[in-house]
């Protein structure tokens, strides 16, 4: 039998950077993580936009969640020799008049000065921007993919790792320990993302899951560094690649692409990219999205050892790091959580 401090399940963006972070902190931590299905992080944009929507809506905690996570992910980066956080502005061109006066005025209105500067007509020629537009600054993107690549390789120099679908069925929890199979921890975390619809322990959670859908094109005359966005975005890649997003569905949850988003995207797109373009992939997802959009944090409201870290819906790379904090220190010392991202919210939910 092998003893560990925590067993964490799946090694998405919240398994990730939670296992991460107990490791630093010098805990003994073991990530079952089934590398055979598809999973959110896989198809993720990976953008971080403190500003968003059509009322140019100020993101949760933005002031407080974005200086983190930049200070976090350069050190990652550091440590893991990788390259996967590309800080840059988003541009939004106006789409008519209507919506430049919109801005103009929600950006006086609501004194967002910090995020948000003006930008001129015509900057570029690659896409429609003739009455100009808005950079949100503090924005850009994360590879995720390459950034759970690097951690899965630091996890298995630390021994810290197996690829194995998890057996809800094999799990016995007494009250001071967990046991599985050959494994024997003080505490289990789940982090599964859209999968924890199957996790008997926390399917009651309120979800409301988003499947989306990502083109990746190739672009050889487009030389756009800032992320552009006009009701669907264009992320640059690099290497002539670019990806084009996404779609919201909530009727049919599964993972397969489908021409129809393909052709949601493309028509949106077209709309304002003036260069041609050759879409080489799809890729398709279901985000871990929540009734009251908060993520799913804390602890079995029956079982005190079992964990959640979960819920991170649309914006799984702004809140990660910071939220796998706040859990490590409400695991390690018994510090509170916030009371949004606390899962006794929906406790009432729960019933044997
Ligand atoms: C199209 C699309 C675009 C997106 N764009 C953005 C964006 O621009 N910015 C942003 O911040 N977010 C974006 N997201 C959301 C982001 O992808 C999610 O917030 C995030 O990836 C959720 O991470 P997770 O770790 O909770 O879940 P997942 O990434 O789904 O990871 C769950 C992990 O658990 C494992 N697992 C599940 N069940 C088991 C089991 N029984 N045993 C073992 N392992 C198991 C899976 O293999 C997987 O590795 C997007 C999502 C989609 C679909």
């Amino acid at each position: 039998m092998q003893s560990f401090d925590y067993i964490i399940v799946g090694q998405g963006i919240a398994g990730s950077l939670l296992g991460y972070q107990l490791i630093k902190a010098g805990r003994r931590v073991m990530v079952l993580n089934d590398e055979s299905i598809p999973t959110s992080s896989a198809v993720a944009g990976g953008i971080f936009n403190p500003i968003t929507g059509k009322n140019l809506d100020k993101t949760w905690l933005a002031d407080t969640i974005f200086p983190y996570f930049k200070t976090f992910y350069l050190s990652l980066e550091k440590e893991t020799h990788s390259h996967f956080y590309h800080e840059t502005n988003l541009f939004r061109p106006y789409a008519n008049e209507q919506q430049r006066k919109h801005f103009l005025r929600l950006t006086d209105e609501f004194d967002l000065d910090k995020y948000i500067s003006l930008v001129k007509p015509d900057r570029y020629s690659e896409i429609e921007n003739h009455l100009g537009g808005l950079y949100t600054t503090s924005a850009g993107w994360v590879d995720v993919p390459l950034m759970i690549e690097s951690l899965r390789q630091l996890f298995i120099q630390s021994e810290a790792y197996k690829a194995e679908r998890f057996d809800y069925k094999a799990l016995d929890i007494s009250d001071t320990q967990v046991v599985y199979k050959n494994f024997q921890a003080s505490k289990i975390i789940f982090c599964e993302g859209y999968y924890a619809s199957q996790n008997p322990y926390f399917n009651w959670l309120p979800f409301n899951p988003a499947k989306g859908e990502t083109l990746i094109a190739t672009m050889p005359d487009y030389s756009i560094t800032e992320i552009v966005n006009q009701g669907t975005w264009i992320i640059p890649l690099g290497s002539e690649q670019c990806r084009f997003g996404s779609t919201y569905v909530w009727n049919s949850l599964d993972w397969q692409t489908t021409p129809e988003s393909k052709e949601t995207i493309t028509e949106k797109t077209d709309k304002f990219l003036k260069t041609s373009y050759t879409i080489t992939h799809q890729q398709a997802g279901i985000r871990p999205t929540t009734k009251d959009r908060r993520p799913f944090l804390g602890n079995h409201p029956a079982y005190s050892n079992v964990f959640v870290f979960n819920g991170l819906g649309t914006k799984g790379v702004s809140l990660a790091p910071y939220f796998a904090s706040e859990l490590l220190f409400f695991l390690e010392n018994d510090k509170d959580l916030l009371p949004e991202s606390n899962i006794r919210r929906f406790y009432s939910l729960y019933s044997l």
